[in-house]
């Protein structure tokens, strides 16, 4: 096995290596590696050191000794093909092995959700799957919104869900090529700076009228840039794109390129006061970064045109923009209109409340993050906006967590059950039926805590088997309900029940999330608390571990005193 991953590592160094002028890096080679042998990610520390022992002895020999080593030894990766719709991902129209760039450009003014998970995957995915590279960029030019706690919220999300990038950086790094560009436009008579006000320009763009600035001179417009940086105030001033204003596209209705902000940016301050919009930092970036796909949610389709045209006026090289349908739970809207003031308003505990669809929320809630990536891919590629049922997410975590979750004893609505001839001091449970997670002893003194909705089933007469104890009857229904041990063999044929012992019974509430909103109308019953007891054993598990509660559900504890239901 390790001499087939020395292998495999010192072919993918030789191949980077004779791409780079015969010099390869470890991290360019260990993504290139995880890319060809996916199950290795769950080993990456220990052949860190094996890779780094390779890159060594690559870059020690010559770029000729390198090739022809290549193309004796691995001239299987010279002719390598990317692998055949790897994960249900449809193949890239133009995309060359090797050549591939995509990015994730989140804008920091926001905490990250499912939606932003969803692109960093596909992003992710498809570079791996033609051994190209993945730009994690912060499109952050709308200093109004963007605060450095969602730089870092995005980057701990994107480390969580397990996405690799292959560099990270700033659009606001780029400003000052941005302005030599804009620059470009207003001297080439692309652009021009309208000082008209935001109300007759929406009324203008509605009704396909000309503005008087549209046909001010190069002069003019020179002036007007310069004054942007000083003299204009918020509002007073933009640049907008020469497009068409009878255009069927509204976008391409004169669209703004530059406006003034005066707000402190997170990262510049205020060492910037103009900033491009969208359109405009977009087109410029993904070309400059050599990015080949873009891809974006659909709802920027009509946008593409602008992106097209801004790149063909300045002369610059065209990526292919893809689109991919929004990721959204019914009733778990990721739009920051609706959760900021469900959060500012209490309506809900914070940003990571498990009702919520952000990466944080899922995280606590106990949903994996390969769980994520799974369901990700198993959505169809299409472009149709379609609710996805959270349900599929779930049975896609289950299957993941099943077998490393220790099962544990709760009851809910605890009610009292006193067996009267019970001599057993301690029994010894095994945490888990299948995996070997070890066990645990539970003292016992005869009275027990279980569900209530098991003891409103239970009556006078009824024979019952305490799960992983003995078999019971019930001989008093009430408060305490009363029972005496039957015997202890297996019976199939009655229920079975679990149990918590009362003696050290440990008290804890369950946060069961429910649907967030029912149309449009936020579910003032989204949260319900559950009372419970459970095991001893439940304290002495780290906090963040799912567990499964026989016959209750998956629960992930968030502290000694609360767990979380994940789900059935
Ligand atoms: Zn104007």
């Amino acid at each position: 096995m390790d001499e087939d991953v020395r292998k495999t590592v010192r072919g993918i160094a030789l191949l980077n290596a004779s791409e780079h002028d015969g010099r390869t890096r470890n991290d360019a080679v260990i993504s290139k590696v995880i890319g060809a042998m996916p199950e290795l990610r769950a080993r990456i520390k220990e052949i860190i050191p094996l890779i780094s022992e390779v890159v060594g002895d690559v870059n020690a020999i010559p770029l000729d000794k390198q090739k022809s080593e290549l193309e004796s030894s691995f001239p299987e990766l010279l002719t390598a093909k990317p692998r055949q719709d790897r994960k249900g991902l449809p193949m890239l129209e133009g995309a060359e092995h090797g050549k591939v760039v995509t990015r994730f450009p989140p804008e920091p003014n926001g905490y990250p959700h499912i939606g932003h998970a969803k692109a960093a995957i596909i992003d992710e995915e498809y570079a791996r799957m033609y051994g190209g590279r993945l730009i994690f960029r912060f499109d952050d030019t709308n200093p109004e919104n963007e605060r450095l706690e969602y730089y870092a919220a995005i980057k701990v999300g994107l480390d969580w869900l397990g996405v690799r990038y292959d560099a990270v950086k700033n659009t606001s790094d780029d400003m000052e090529l941005i302005y030599k560009k804009a620059e470009e436009l207003i001297l080439a008579g692309h652009a021009y700076v309208c000082t008209c006000s935001k109300e007759s320009i929406s009324k203008n763009r509605r009704e396909m009228i000309e503005c008087k600035c549209r046909a001010g001179d190069l002069d003019q417009n020179t002036k007007r840039w310069h004054k942007m940086f000083e003299k204009f105030k918020p509002g007073e001033a933009i640049v907008r794109y020469r497009g068409d204003m009878h255009s069927d596209n509204t976008v391409m209705r004169d669209p703004t390129l530059m406006r003034i902000i005066d707000e402190q940016h997170p990262l510049h301050k205020d060492r910037y006061r103009v900033w491009p919009n969208y359109d405009f930092a977009v087109a410029i970036e993904d070309s400059m970064d050599g990015v080949t796909h873009a891809f974006r949610t659909k709802e920027y389709e009509l946008r593409n045109e602008i992106y097209y045209e801004i790149l063909d006026k300045l002369g610059m090289r065209k990526p292919r923009v893809l689109e991919f349908s929004r990721l959204e739970f019914e009733g778990m809207p990721v739009s920051k209109r609706v959760l900021k003031p469900l959060v500012q308003e209490g309506r809900v505990s914070g940003y990571d409340d498990p009702r919520l669809p952000t990466l944080e929320a899922l995280k606590r809630r106990g949903i994996v993050p390969e769980a994520i990536r799974k369901f990700v891919l198993s959505l169809s590629f299409t472009k149709s906006d379609t609710l996805a049922p959270f349900e599929k997410l779930e049975s896609f975590n289950r299957k993941i967590i099943d077998s490393t979750s220790p099962r544990l004893f709760i009851s809910v609505e605890p009610a009292k059950l006193i067996v009267k001839n019970n001599t057993m001091k301690e029994v010894e449970v095994q945490n888990h039926p299948q995996t070997d997670l070890g066990s645990r002893r539970i003292q016992l003194d005869g009275s027990f805590y279980i569900s209530g909705m098991d003891a409103r089933s239970l009556n006078e007469g009824d024979e019952v088997r305490l799960l992983e104890l003995y078999n019971v009857r019930i001989t008093k229904k009430g408060t305490p309900m009363e029972a005496e041990i039957t015997g202890m063999d297996f019976k199939s044929e009655i229920p079975k029940i679990q149990w918590v012992p009362a003696q050290n019974a440990v008290k804890i509430e369950v946060l069961v999330p429910k649907i967030l909103f029912v149309g449009d109308q936020f579910n003032e019953n989204s949260l319900e608390v559950q009372e419970a007891f459970t095991e001893p054993h439940y304290l002495e598990l780290n906090v963040g571990t799912e567990i499964q509660f026989i016959r209750y559900g998956y629960c992930r504890k968030d502290s000694a005193s609360q767990a979380i239901y994940t789900h059935k």
